[in-house]
């Protein structure tokens, strides 16, 4: 079967998905916190909700969770005591937006409301998402990280080439991409000289007036094309795992490893979002908290990608195939192989959208974040540098100046839930236990906890984890 093939029927298709999504991002999201267009663009990622009745006579979807934004906070700027956003791109944004409204959802669920989409489970204390209901989540953009490391094949990229394609644009990103041009162009002059360019072209211009090409990177008669060059991410390899080569061409990067974000200023401590929705195939996108109430993790119906830069197969290797070999899960874990479709429709405010309209060399990413929640209560949070927007020095660590969606307060929703539940409707892994910190709720979470385990022993071994001392929080 080919990599991304379907095993059922979607209900769904990539440009309904992503119109949905840039229908809610222009008409629900405030323009506090969007980029200026004029010079700025950002990143948007979404949890869409689909809804079967029992014969699938009608479908409906929605948004219910969405994020912006293309920063990340390094090392030196994390406290102890969960209230900074670490890892504000889009995708992650909307993971926590997600948790947050699961959160709510699961309330209303124990507060005995039809209205939630969980009802009952087997096991004492646990809950199921109601069959009824699936998850599709969407990226503006290809994830940063290995996903992005995408062959170079049609014309226009080889006369135009961006060769950093993904968020991670730091400083030294700046400079691969003015290294890498140079190196292209030199690499090319090469070939010029040595007549391999007249052979490329010739191949090039067969692809595109006489075949049309497909998405990996091959000509309709089968043929592959080999590419000169990839687009790059600004993600560097984790040490432990093999480094990337930084040779001109095609072979600049190493595929398939892990890779962490650069942070403002120094090192983050946030994996790729490759890796992470990697992660999310074999652990579910709940997080540990939610999953000491659930059954079974939540893992996701597809994943739908706006108009970018893309290839399926990096997709296919970023997301699904690192993990696959993953074997010994407990119960209810399994290695969910995601469908992943593009959408043909592009994002307004994103980098290749305005460069198209505008000046290129003036762009630069948006530093704020937006979270949108489907939840009654102020639903819209608004970050930059991991707080608040608009937070002083002086009133880091006050409540006013948290995320909504941060540690901190995705445990306090969590608790709060869980103290108001009377022992005999809490699940095992919650009672009679001693948990006070964060860290405790988290490690008590067992059968996630032995998930990620084997996931760290088997496919992840040099996942970079924030240290435990920054989750004692209480
Ligand atoms: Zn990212």
């Amino acid at each position: 079967m080919e990599p991304g093939a379907l095993l059922v029927a979607r209900l769904w298709t990539a440009d309904e998905i992503a119109s949905l999504c840039y229908g809610h991002y222009r008409n629900q999201l405030p323009k506090q916190g969007l980029p200026d267009p004029s010079r700025e663009w950002t990143l948007m990622a979404a949890f869409i909700q689909v809804e079967t009745t029992a014969l699938e006579e009608s479908v409906t979807k929605k948004v219910v969770a969405m994020g912006t934004g293309t920063k990340c906070v390094g090392q030196s700027k994390v406290r102890k005591t969960g209230d900074i956003l670490q890892d504000s791109h889009a995708e992650i944004t909307a993971k926590r937006s997600f948790q947050r409204y699961l959160l709510h959802q699961l309330s209303l669920a124990t507060s005995g409301s039809q209205e939630s989409v969980f009802s009952t489970a087997t096991d004492a204390g646990k809950w199921m998402i109601k069959p009824e209901f699936s998850f599709v989540f969407f990226t503006s953009h290809t994830p940063c990280g290995d996903a992005s490391i995408i062959p170079m094949i049609s014309h226009e990229d080889q006369l135009f080439p961006t060769l950093v394609s993904d968020v991670c644009v730091d400083p030294s990103a700046a400079d691969i991409s003015a290294s890498g041009i140079s190196a292209y162009k030199r690499k090319a002059n090469e070939e010029e000289a040595s007549g391999t360019s007249k052979r490329l072209k010739q191949d090039d211009e067969t692809s595109l007036n006489g075949a049309r090409l497909s998405d990996d990177g091959r000509t309709a008669n089968g043929k592959a094309l080999e590419a000169r060059d990839v687009y790059r991410t600004g993600a560097k390899c984790v040490p432990g795992e093999p480094q990337d080569s930084h040779k001109p061409g095609a072979d600049y990067h190493c595929l398939g490893a892990l890779r962490v974000k650069p942070g403002r200023g120094d090192r983050s401590w946030s994996m790729s979002c490759s890796d992470k929705m990697a992660r999310w195939n074999i652990l579910g996108c709940q997080g540990a908290l939610l999953m000491h109430c659930l059954q079974r993790p939540v893992y996701l119906a597809g994943v739908v990608v706006g108009k970018c830069p893309y290839s399926q197969e990096a997709m296919d290797r970023a997301l699904n195939t690192r993990c696959q070999k993953v074997a010994s899960l407990p119960d209810g874990f399994r290695t969910h192989r995601v469908d992943i479709v593009q959408s043909s429709l592009l994002f307004h405010h994103g980098r290749d959208a305005l460069k198209e309209k505008g000046d290129a060399g003036k762009l630069v990413p948006c530093g704020s974040a937006v979270s949108w929640s489907a939840v009654p209560h102020q639903a819209l949070d608004v970050t930059a540098n991991g707080y608040r927007q608009g937070t002083t020095k002086k009133a880091i660590g006050s409540p006013q100046s948290r995320s909504r969606i941060c540690k901190a307060e995705l445990f306090g929703s969590f608790r709060q839930i869980v103290q108001r539940l009377p022992s005999s409707q809490l699940p095992d892994s919650l009672r009679d236990q001693e948990l006070k910190t964060y860290w405790d709720y988290k490690k008590a979470a067992a059968t996630y906890q032995e998930a990620w385990n084997q996931l760290l022993q088997q496919a992840f071994t040099s996942w970079i984890r924030t240290p435990r001392d920054y989750l004692q929080f209480t």
